[in-house]
This record gives C-alpha cells, structure tokens and sequence, in this order.
C-alpha cells in the first residue's frame, strides 16, 4: 500500500466473533442470508445515517441497508423519537392502539390497492396470509409463482427462488426446484412456477379458470432489479380479472421504496392484494397484507384465520407511522438524484475500466451483473451473469469501506448524500481493478 491507496481494512475481529458466536448460535448468523459473506459475517457496534460502525472499528458505507428496510437511513431521529415516546406508555397490549388505527390509514391513503389492512410481523407471513385470503376467496387451489421471484422462507413458496437453470426444466415450463432440505415435496401441491415477463405464458395458464392467485414482485428486486416489460403488468392485471384469479403483487422490498405507492403507484397497475414489510417501519419487524375489502374482510366474515402475537404491537407501529409521515415527494427526489448519480458513476467506472457490467432497476433499489451485455429480462437471463467476478467485486469493495449485498442489489436511503456517493464512486473505480 502507498499513500495513496490505504490498505485494505480488517475484519479479523468480526470473523473470531462469528467463529465464537457458532458455539451457541447455528452457524453464528440468525438468517441463513447472513451466512457465506466474504470475507466473513460481520458484528456491528452501531450504525448512524449511511454508515455501519462494526467490531473491528471500521466505519462502513450501509448499501445493505438492512437487506432493504432502512429508507430513512439508520436510526433516524423522528424515528427513535416516536418509538421512545411509545414506550414510555406500554409494549404490546394484546389490544388495539391509536397508533395501528393511524399506520393503517396512512397505508390507505399512500397504497392504490389497499382499502383494507392487516398488519404482520415479517413479509413472509403476510404473503402466507395474502395466498390463504386468495384461496378463500375464490375458492381455488393453484397458485402462480415465477422463477427468481422470493415469497418468504415457508415451505409453500420456497419454491424456484434460486434454482440452477440446468435442474430447473425447460425455460418456458420450469418444474419447481425445492429451495431447502427439509421442505415436503407435497408443499409444492397447489403451486406452479412459471417464467417472468411472458405474457402469453400467464394468459394461457389463467384461460384455464383454476387459477387461484397470480403472485409475483410487480418487479423483480429480490434476485436483482428487472423491470417488467412494456405491457406485462396491464396484461397479466387484465387476464387475472378475465379469469376471475386475485392477483398479488408482493411489495416488501418495493413497498414505500419505489415512491409512497410502491410499484404498483410507479407503474399504475393496481393488484387486488398486495404485501408490505422492509420499507413500511425503517427496520422495526412490520409486515402487512392490503387491498381490496371484499377480499381482506374474510377474515371477519369468511372464517380466514389470520393472527400473529406481535401484529400491530405498539413500537412498531410507532415506527411505522413516523416512518411513513417522513416519506415526502422531497425525500423520493433526493433519493432518486443520489441513486441516479450512483447508477450511472458505476456505469461510467465500469466502461472505463473495461469492465462488462449492467446496471439495472431504479435509483432506490438497482442491481449490477458483471458479463451480460444487455439488462436480464427475466431469472434465467440473470442466471448467466459471472457471480464470482462480482463476489470478488463486493469483497473489494468491503475492504475499501463500502458494502453492498453479493448478490447485486443495492438499496439506498436518504441519507446517501452526494459526499456519501462519490466516496462509494470512488471505492468502485479502484475496488474495479480486481477485475481486470
Ligand atoms: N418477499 C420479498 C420480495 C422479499 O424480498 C422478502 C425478504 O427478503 C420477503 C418476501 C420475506 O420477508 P421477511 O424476510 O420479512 O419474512
């Protein structure tokens, strides 16, 4: 290292603490999507703004972002305010609050769909319960899901989130691929897995009438940010309502991300449910299902159970409605000059460097693939980037203080401000070297 290029910083500690922590914790994680990171897991001491302060006295540039939830960067005052005031007057009351009767309005009036709410704790029980309303309501079994696409960790929908393309069929009618040891093969019953962004394909399913539900992300961010292409939102919208199926857009990572009406405020399609988690309290474990009444409303008049111990538990929804009120069209503006700026700095780097790389989605949650030359339309596309390239890509960076998740998704808040972003700019020229 010269003057000019610091070394590289150390993780030592953090990987002692995570080799320590295996002793009473599986794996030394709590999620499996915190395990297998280079050059290991890291143990945090505190966060501020963009910034993650770990064990090892590094201070980090946040593009994880807590896999997507903090929007208003890390601990914001207004939210800390509100959830310290909310518990100086209780935890959980078994009961209702004035503060869940205000997140659910504030949810109402921001999300085209949603007449009605229930709040959850996580996004993968909101989508359980959106999928069980979908089959109430119509009566149905099949429920619709496409490759790539991720719908919570449960054993009915950990299905094609991740297959390899070559055990996953032929690419116009993959089989479902089992996403975990452990998992029933008879889970799979009442699910079909289709390709993305092929309208003929959805059209041609739902003509059957046996659909129950339509379920995907209105666009794929989970495995990377692919927008969908012209028309298919308006055309699978119009065979779910020809064919009498509920379509669900599964908006947890683009809930309050994508603007205050998520994806389906970006691209004018209303679904008839949609789930919110990530975004919607800034890190506090809020989930939810919206949408249309008739459908939500089973759950008083239609003996669809839904429940959950910590829904609507009363720090959260403290969270919730400071995060939500803080989410003003400035805020999405400023969000959007930053990211764009950082799109296309990365754009601009890369060519530089000669470096094969696309850099795709929306300045709130974009992805970047090394060795495709034109933007993924679908999984199997994505599939075929060099993944290795950009793990070594992600492990440089880290060592030059910027983290961003291995597997290409970059979330910013609105604490990225332009000082914040050439720094980032900056670490990717030189952390591109590696590439060469
Ligand atoms: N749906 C999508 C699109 C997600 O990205 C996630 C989580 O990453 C989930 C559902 C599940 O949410 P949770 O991890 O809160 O259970």
């Amino acid at each position: 290292a010269t003057a000019e290029t610091p070394a590289p910083l150390s993780f030592a500690e953090s990987a002692r603490r995570i080799r320590d922590n295996a002793a009473v914790i599986a794996g030394g994680v709590n999620s499996n999507f915190r395990m297998n990171i280079a050059p290991t897991p890291l143990v945090f001491e505190r966060a501020d703004g963009p910034y993650l302060f770990d064990v090892d006295g590094n201070r980090l540039i946040d593009y994880y972002l807590g896999m997507g939830p903090m929007i208003l960067g890390h601990r914001p005052q207004g939210v800390v305010d509100a959830v310290s005031a909310a518990m100086e007057r209780g935890i959980l009351f078994g009961g209702q609050s004035d503060l869940e009767t205000e997140a659910a309005r504030l949810v109402c009036e921001f999300v085209p769909c949603a007449e009605r709410i229930r709040f959850a704790s996580s996004g993968s029980e909101a989508d359980q319960a959106a999928i069980r309303l979908a089959r109430a309501a119509t009566g149905r079994r099949v429920v619709l899901k496409f490759e790539g696409h991720y719908h919570g960790w449960f054993d009915n929908v950990l299905w094609s989130t991740a297959p390899p393309p070559d055990a996953a069929g032929p690419a116009d009618h993959p089989v479902p691929v089992s996403g975990s040891r452990g998992q029933l093969g008879e889970a799979a019953y009442g699910i079909e897995v289709l390709p993305w962004n092929d309208l003929a394909l959805v059209e041609a399913r739902l003509a059957q009438g046996d659909v129950a539900a339509v379920i995907m992300e209105a666009t794929m961010c989970n495995a990377g940010a692919i927008r969908p292409a012209d028309g298919y939102l308006e055309g699978v919208r119009a065979a779910c309502s020809a064919a009498g199926t509920v379509l669900i857009f599964d908006e947890v990572i683009t809930g309050f991300r994508l603007g205050a009406g998520g994806a389906q405020g970006h691209f004018g399609v209303t679904p008839d449910l949609a789930t919110f988690g990530k975004a919607i309290a800034n890190g506090f474990p809020v989930a939810a299902v919206a949408g249309r009444a008739d459908i939500l409303d089973l759950v008083a008049t239609g003996g669809v159970v839904h429940g959950g111990t910590y829904n609507a538990q009363l720090l959260s929804m403290a969270a919730t409605v400071a995060t939500l009120r803080a989410l003003t069209p400035d805020l999405y503006a400023g969000i959007e000059r930053a990211g764009a700026r950082l799109m296309e700095g990365m754009r601009a780097r890369f060519e530089a460097a000669g470096v094969r790389a696309v850099v795709t989605g929306y300045p709130a949650i974009f992805h970047v693939a090394f060795g495709l030359d034109a933007p993924a339309r679908n999984y199997r596309d994505l599939a075929r980037s060099d993944k290795k390239a950009y793990v070594a890509f992600t492990t440089a960076l880290l060592e030059r203080g910027v983290r961003a998740l291995e597997r290409g998704a970059w979330f910013l808040s609105s604490t990225h401000d332009d000082a914040v972003i050439d720094a980032t700019l900056d670490a990717v020229e030189d952390a591109a070297r590696v590439l060469r």
